[in-house]
C-alpha cells in the first residue's frame, strides 16, 4: 500500500517514506491509497489477541514495508510502557455507556498511545529508506502531544526533538511536565501566542525551503510528530477495534451490532482514526464529535462552512483549544470523492480568508457518520460533578466534554446504540479544574492537591506526577512567533 497526498494526485510514496516526510512536499497530508478491509472473521480473531497483537495486525494492513514480526516487537515495547501493560482498558459506566481509558501511559494522556509507537516506526523507517541523516522532530503542542512526544523520542538514537507550546495556554501540570523534561536530545520552548500560532510556526518551518536546506547542511532532516503524521494516526485506529472486541468478548455487543464512539476533539486526529476504522469495516454507527467552546467543528458539521476567523477561547480543556483542525483536511478529501485539486483549493481558502465551504451533498454525507456538538466550561464542570456523584467515576475536563455532548446526542436523537466514550486524560493532569468541579479547595501546593483529590476519590495518583514539582526546570525559554528558525538552526548546529 502506498500513501497519497490530499493536495496532489500525482504523489504516491511508500509507508516508511510517508512516516519520515510527515507532510507531503505540496503541503498536503498523506492518506492511505485505499482502506484495507477487516471482516467479521478477522474481528473474531482479533478478539483472542491482546492489545499489542491487535495493534500490530491493524498497522500491518497499512505498513506493507514493515513485517508483522517487526510491528509486533514495536507494539509490544510500546504496550509495556503502560500501567499493567494495558494501553486501552474499557470500563462499564451504565448499560449503554463505556469509558475507553487511553491515559495509563507515561504522560497520562491519550497521545501516549501513538507516541510510544511512532518513534519506533520512525527509526525503523529511517533504516528502510537508507537515510544516513539524523531526524529533527518539530512539535507544536496544545499541551499533551509535546510531553508525550518528548517522552517518546527522549534519547532515541539519530533523533532530536524540539517542542513549542503556547506559553499561557497549557495547564500548570502540563507546563511543568515539559519544562522538566530530561534527555540529551530535547529542547522545549514556550511561544508568545496560542496553539494555532505554535502550529503555524511549525508548519511554516516545514515549508521553508531555505531552512530545510540549512538543516540538511547540518546533517538533519525535519519531520513531525503532530497528528498530521500517519505514524501518529494509524496506531490510533487499533483502539477502536480493540474496544469493539472487548465489548464482544464481554457479551455487551451481539455479533455485527453497531456501536457509537463519542470523542473529545481538537485537531481531529483521534476521531479521524475512528472514521478510518469505520471505512475498514468496523460496525460503527455514529462518531460523535465533541468540542469545547472553540466550536468551529460543530458549526462546520452543521452548516458545511468552516470558519476559523472567530474568537479563540481559553477553556478548562486546553488540549482542545484549537481553531484550525489539521486532520479535518483528510476528511474533506474523502468527502470530495478524493479530489486533490478541490481539497487544495479549500486549504488555500483557509489560509487566504480563514474559511472554506463544502457542498450540501458532502455535508449530508458527513452527517451519516458524524454527529457534532459542543459544551462550555460550566457544562464541563457540571458533567464531572454529576458523573462522580451518580456513578463514582472521575473524568478529566476533556473526557467531560464528550460526556456532556453525549447527553445532548441522546436527547436530540432517538439513537439506541451503545456508546464508548474516549477518555483522554488522567483527572490528575487537570487537577485545578477537576477539584473545582467537585467543589473542593485545592491544596497549597500540587502534592497537597493530589492527596486531597486522592482522599476523596481513591483514584490512584500517577507516580510521575507525584514527583513533578521536585524536578529541576531545564527548559525555561520563551520565543516570539517568528523565533523558531533561529532556535532550529542553533539546535542542529550542536551536532
Ligand atoms: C489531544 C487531546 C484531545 C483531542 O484529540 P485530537 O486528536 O486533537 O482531536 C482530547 N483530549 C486530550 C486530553 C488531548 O490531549
Amino acid at each position: 500500500m502506498n500513501f497519497i497526498s490530499t493536495r496532489d494526485a500525482s504523489v504516491s510514496v511508500s509507508p516508511s517514506k510517508a512516516i519520515i516526510d510527515g507532510i507531503s512536499a505540496d503541503g498536503g497530508l498523506y492518506v492511505p491509497e485505499y482502506f484495507p478491509k477487516v471482516s467479521e472473521q478477522d474481528i473474531k480473531r482479533l478478539c483472542n489477541m491482546d492489545y499489542a497483537e491487535r495493534a500490530a495486525y491493524i498497522l500491518s494492513l497499512f505498513l506493507n514495508d514493515f513485517s508483522i514480526e517487526e510491528l509486533q516487537v514495536i507494539t509490544d515495547k510500546a504496550a509495556k510502557r503502560f500501567e499493567d501493560g494495558e494501553p486501552a482498558p474499557l470500563l462499564k459506566i451504565d448499560n449503554n455507556t463505556f469509558m475507553l481509558e487511553l491515559w495509563h501511559g507515561p504522560t497520562h494522556a491519550f497521545k501516549d498511545i501513538a507516541l510510544t509507537v511512532m518513534p519506533l516506526l520512525l527509526t525503523a523507517a529511517r533504516q528502510k529508506q537508507g537515510i544516513s541523516d539524523k531526524i529533527l522532530i518539530l512539535v507544536a503542542t496544545s499541551g499533551d502531544t509535546g510531553k508525550a512526544a518528548l517522552e517518546g523520542f527522549k534519547d532515541i538514537d539519530g533523533t532530536k526533538i524540539l517542542t513549542l507550546y503556547p506559553e499561557d495556554g497549557v495547564s500548570n501540570v502540563q507546563k511543568r511536565q515539559m519544562t522538566t523534561q530530561q534527555g540529551e536530545n530535547v529542547r522545549v520552548f514556550g511561544i508568545k501566542g496560542n496553539f494555532d500560532d505554535a502550529q503555524t510556526a511549525v508548519k511554516r518551518a516545514f515549508n521553508d525551503k531555505e531552512l530545510r536546506e540549512r538543516v540538511h547542511g547540518s546533517g538533519y532532516i525535519m519531520s513531525s510528530a503532530n497528528s498530521i503524521n500517519i505514524g501518529r494516526l494509524l496506531p490510533q485506529i487499533a483502539y477502536y477495534f480493540s474496544a469493539y472486541c472487548d465489548l464482544l468478548s464481554a457479551n455487551e455487543l451481539e455479533e455485527g451490532e453497531k456501536l457509537n464512539f463519542c470523542v473529545p476533539t481538537g485537531n481531529f486526529g483521534n476521531i479521524l482514526a475512528g472514521y478510518y476504522a469505520k471505512k475498514m469495516g468496523l460496525k460503527i454507527n455514529m462518531l460523535i464529535c465533541a468540542s469545547n467552546s472553540n466550536n468551529v467543528l460543530t458549526d462546520f458539521f452543521q452548516s458545511g462552512d468552516y470558519n476559523s476567523d472567530r474568537k479563540f477561547n481559553t477553556t478548562v480543556a486546553p488540549s482542545m483549544d484549537i481553531l484550525i483542525s489539521s486532520n479535518l483536511e483528510r476528511l474533506i478529501f474523502e468527502m470530495s470523492g478524493r479530489d486533490a485539486e478541490l481539497t487544495k483549493r479549500r486549504m488555500q481558502d483557509l489560509i487566504s480568508r480563514s474559511a472554506y465551504s463544502i457542498s450540501d451533498k458532502e455535508r449530508a454525507e458527513a452527517a451519516r457518520d458524524f454527529f457534532a456538538g459542543y459544551c462550555d466550561d460550566d457544562s464541563i464542570m457540571a458533567a464531572i460533578g454529576n458523573l462522580f456523584e451518580s456513578e463514582g467515576y472521575l473524568m478529566d475536563t476533556h473526557t467531560a466534554v464528550a460526556a456532556s455532548v453525549l447527553n445532548s446526542f441522546y436527547l436530540e436523537t432517538s439513537d439506541k446504540c451503545k456508546t464508548v466514550v474516549i477518555s483522554t486524560a488522567s483527572p490528575y493532569k487537570f487537577i485545578e479544574a477537576v477539584m473545582k468541579a467537585l467543589k473542593i479547595t485545592p491544596g497549597t501546593d500540587l502534592n497537597k492537591s493530589l492527596k486531597k483529590l486522592y482522599n476523596l476519590t481513591a483514584l490512584e495518583i500517577p507516580k510521575s506526577l507525584q514527583s513533578l514539582f521536585s524536578l529541576p526546570v531545564l527548559h525555561s525559554g520563551v520565543i516570539d512567533k517568528d523565533g523558531l528558525t533561529e532556535e532550529v538552526l542553533r539546535f542542529v548546529s550542536e551536532g
